[in-house]
């Protein structure tokens, strides 16, 4: 039953046919996983929020000055307080009448179960395919719908995956790419609406899914390029072979494949995160490219090695992809550091 406040707070949505008062009611019952509070899961969170969806916030990373640009969510005093956390208060202003949970966590096979369950949706705000490899896996093996949806540059891509009925990722993506090979926003850049536009259509598409209206993004990827301002649709198949989705091989979830090792560097305060492949990285050219980015400043750089001040922290890059991250407070923050450097 919807109380008079929220008769009045949703009015123009239930007075919008399809949805009505039922898909009102059917938004209070549900709740939706948002994994990842960066430029798409800002976005996707702000939208169902306001809506009426109750929402599990899910970020292990601190809010820093150089999100602003298209974390909609934060403010100039929540640089340095976890993303989860600062998310929620956010949104919290903009609706009290709904459930939200803050989950400073990181996701990896041992959180990732626990993080999708008891939801009716997980909106897939995350910054890397081993990450969506592994969503895939626990909401394939859970049967849990979700949206994966990406933005780098001016370039956006988004599709819903609901297991057992559509091409799920491992269908529409067999092989992880080469790490190194993926751009990420630290290096290629992002135009800060990019994300936003995907995350908005995230929360389009998850309003209707849930509510019970529209069509649906069902065995169609969506393409976004907003430098030419075109959209363009792919039709996507399931694959009868599929290892994930057909032979229920959960080879992310149960870490037989996994894209990096992370080890301690006790002495030196400092973590190293090793490709499970050597990268042959070309360090010149990589140097030339991140150079541009004004938060990283390159201290040393030849065919060997590099090295980089990021974000305040150093750095070393090596050419087999290896990194260094030095006075770094968890083995997270070194995780998430090289990630978005080389983009695992
Ligand atoms: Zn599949």
């Amino acid at each position: 039953m919807l109380s008079e406040k929220e008769l009045s707070r949703y009015s123009r949505q239930i007075v919008f046919p399809f949805l009505g008062k039922k898909g009102q009611e059917r938004l209070k019952e549900s709740k939706v996983s948002v994994l990842g509070l960066g430029g798409v899961g800002c976005a996707a969170s702000l939208y169902l929020a306001a809506a009426g969806v109750n929402l599990r916030l899910i970020d292990r990373d601190l809010v820093e000055l150089n999100n602003l640009q298209r974390q909609i969510l934060y403010s100039e005093e929540d640089v340095g307080k976890p993303k989860a956390l600062a998310a929620k208060q956010s949104l919290e202003g903009k609706n009290s009448d709904i459930e939200i949970e803050a989950v400073i966590e990181d996701f990896n096979p041992s959180t990732a179960e626990n993080l999708v369950r008891d939801v009716d949706l997980v909106v897939d705000g995350t910054d890397n395919f081993e990450a969506r490899y592994l969503l895939n896996d626990v909401c394939v093996k859970q049967g849990v719908p979700f949206f994966y949806g990406a933005a780098i540059g001016a370039k956006g891509v988004l599709t819903f995956i609901s297991p057992g009925e559509t091409a799920c990722f491992t269908c529409i993506f067999p092989n992880p790419p080469k790490p190194g090979s993926i751009e990420t926003c630290e290096v290629a850049g992002v135009m800060g609406p990019s994300p936003g536009v995907v995350g908005v259509l995230e929360a389009v598409e998850s309003i209707k899914y849930l509510a019970g209206f529209g069509s649906n993004l069902k065995n169609r990827l969506i393409y976004l390029d907003l430098l030419e301002a075109s959209f363009d649709e792919i039709r996507v198949l399931r694959n009868k072979n599929c290892r994930t989705c057909v032979k229920r091989e959960f080879i992310f979830l149960e870490r037989r494949e996994k894209g990096k090792y992370v080890t301690s560097l006790c002495g030196l305060n400092a973590y190293q995160v090793s490709p499970t492949i050597n990268l042959k990285l070309n360090l010149a050219d990589f140097s030339k490219k991140i150079s541009r980015n004004p938060d990283v400043r390159v201290q040393e750089a030849s065919n060997e090695i590099l090295k980089l001040l990021f974000e305040g922290k150093e750095v070393v890059v090596f050419k087999s992809g290896r990194i260094i991250v030095k006075n770094v407070g968890s083995e997270e923050r070194a995780v998430s550091i090289a990630s978005r450097i080389i983009g695992f």
